[in-house]
Parts: structure tokens; sequence; C-alpha cells
């Protein structure tokens, strides 16, 4: 299907004049990124939009610095995620998922902010994040800048914090000392698709490799991604190589799960896939961390 008339577009080249772009259309503008969610909504005529301010010409986004943490710009392609060696350990579950979002098309054009404002119900980044907590940046016109934590962050699928007239500017991890080590895995209908199940396991190990802090996060449910506490408690104090903790843990989460039935899986499949994919998540999390340096 060809989309409705779009009256207006603007490329600004920097995030204020992306802010005032949106603020001067108001409501029936969006804010277009790599368009491989938002063309498809466009194209099928979910949403008509009058006027699209297109991302791509403002560098700010599009930076990734390593310095007192590491701020993601919110155009920072999933390619240039996959590619960035930078952020293997702590990090490494970004590189986990970037390298197997879609097609390498998808993976040249979609980027990490976009996937965020989009949240869609079994998406990989927010997956990802849920279980690493970083800060997002947000910006507008009328109210300028705020943080917000990415727990507050992800609402319902399809539902974000962002206001209308918000761009979401860039996605902050905190440097953290100690050893951590994060990691993501999913199984899909397809290879790189999108879900089924996708787990991701962020750990930090003390000096005689034991769990000291754990979060484990699930996507794929009809809720969207879930942070599950009793699988994060039931990993501190696990040991490196304790496979049976880990097993336990995840298989914890299985069981607390809600989970649906629906043409990708009945309940009893995606529970077993929690515990298979979870567990080879856990696992690379905790190697991850093992093998992180003291002052990572
Ligand atoms: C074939 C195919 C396979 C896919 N497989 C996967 C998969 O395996 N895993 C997965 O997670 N996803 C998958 N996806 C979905 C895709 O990864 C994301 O939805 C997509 O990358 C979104 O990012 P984008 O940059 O393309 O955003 P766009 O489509 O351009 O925008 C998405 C939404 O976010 C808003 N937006 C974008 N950037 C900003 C910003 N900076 N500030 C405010 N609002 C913004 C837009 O207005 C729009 O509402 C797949 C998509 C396709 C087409």
């Amino acid at each position: 299907m060809y989309p409705s008339a779009i009256q207006n577009y603007e490329a600004p080249d920097s995030v204020d004049g992306a802010m005032a772009a949106i603020a001067k259309f108001g409501d029936d503008a969006h804010f277009i990124a790599g368009g491989q969610s938002l063309m498809q909504a466009i194209k099928s005529r979910i949403i008509q939009p009058e006027t699209l301010v297109d991302l791509q010409n403002v560098d700010e986004l599009r930076s990734l610095e390593m310095a007192q943490g590491v701020t993601i710009g919110a155009m920072v392609r999933y390619r240039d995620i996959a590619a960035n060696a930078g952020l293997d350990g702590r990090l490494g579950a970004l590189r986990d998922a970037a390298s197997h979002v879609g097609d390498r098309q998808v993976r040249s054009r979609g980027t990490i902010g976009g996937s965020l404002c989009w949240n869609f119900v079994s998406a990989c980044m927010p997956t990802v994040t849920l279980a690493l907590d970083p800060r997002l940046t947000l910006g507008s016109e009328a109210r300028g800048r705020r943080e917000v934590g990415i727990r507050d962050f992800l609402g319902e699928p399809m539902e974000t914090d962002r206001q209308e007239d918000e761009l979401l500017i860039s996605i902050f991890f905190p440097e953290a000392a100690g050893r951590h080590g994060s990691a993501y895995g999913k199984w899909s209908l397809l290879t790189d698709g999108l879900p089924v199940i996708g787990v991701c396991a962020a750990v930090s190990l003390d000096d005689d490799n034991k769990c000291t802090s754990a979060r484990v996060s699930v996507g794929g449910l009809e809720t969207g991604p879930v942070r599950f506490k009793r699988a994060e408690e039931e990993l501190l104090g696990a040991g490196f190589d304790d496979l049976k903790s880990h097993e336990g843990a995840i298989s914890a989460a299985a069981e607390e799960a809600e989970i649906f039935d629906d043409i990708t899986g009945d309940a009893e499949f995606r529970r077993q896939l929690i515990r298979s994919v979870g567990l080879k998540s856990i696992v690379k999390a905790f190697e991850r961390a093992a093998a992180a340096g003291a002052d990572q």
C-alpha cells in the first residue's frame, strides 16, 4: 500500500533544530530515524503523519563516547554497536543483540533510539537495556532536557514516557568499578528475526568470582520485557561455574513468568525457551564478568 500524502519533510542538522521542527509542526509530526519500523506503519497507514522530521543529518545523535561511562547517541545504528569491541564485557549484551537484529539492511539503518522509542513488544533493545539499566536524556524545545531511567521510560508495549514533542538524545551507561559481564540471547522463528523469547543477564562478580549483583530480563512476553527478581536473588552468591545455581535461577524466572499461547509457541514451549536461552545468557554473562579486568 502507498502511504497517505506527507505534506512536510524537514531534515535538521542539530539537536536544537530537531526539537524546533517537531515543536513547529505539532502533533501530526513524527521523527524518523532508520525508518525500519515507522515506514511499515506509514505504508500500511496505521500512522499517517503530515510531517516527517528526519534525524539522519544530526551528527550529535550519532556519537558513541566512552569516557566516564558509555554514552550512545540515539541515532547510533545496530551495525555500529555490533562492530564496537569497546562494548565487550559489561555491555556485551548490546553487541549480542545488535549483531542479530533482522538482516543487514535493518542493522545498517535501524537505531538504538528508534528501537527504544518504538518499544515493540518483543524487541531486543528494550529487553537488553532493562537489564543494563541506563539513563536516557530526552529534550524538547518547550521544556529543555531531562533524564529518565530506562525502567521509567519503557511503558506498556508500544508506549514510553516520551512526550510527543520530545527527542530521545542519548542513552548513558554509568561507569562501574569491579568486574561485570552481560549477555543476550534469543530464539526466533526466522534467523535473526524478532524473538519468540529473548533473555538478557547482567552480573557483577567479586574477587572470588562470586556474584554480587544480577539483573535478568526476559522479552517476548505479552507484557513487554520483564525483570525477574527471584532469578536475580537466586544468582546472588553463585559462583562463576556454579551451573546448578544458574539453572535454578532461570527456572525460577520461567516459573514466575506470566506466559501466553500464540501462533509462535504455546506457554510451555515459551517457558522451556526461557530456561534454555536464559541459561546460555547467564553462563555467558558470568564468563564475561570473570574475564573482565578489575579496572573495567
Ligand atoms: C525485517 C525486519 C526484522 C527485524 N528484526 C528485529 C529483531 O530481530 N529484533 C528487534 O528488536 N527488532 C527487529 N526489527 C525492528 C527494528 O529493529 C526496529 O524497530 C527499528 O530498528 C527501529 O529503529 P529505527 O531507527 O528504524 O526507528 P524508526 O522506525 O525510524 O522510528 C521508530 C519510532 O521511534 C521514533 N523515534 C525514532 N528515533 C527517535 C528519537 N531519537 N527521538 C524520539 N523519537 C524517535 C519514531 O518517531 C518512530 O515512532 C526488525 C525490523 C524489520 C523491518
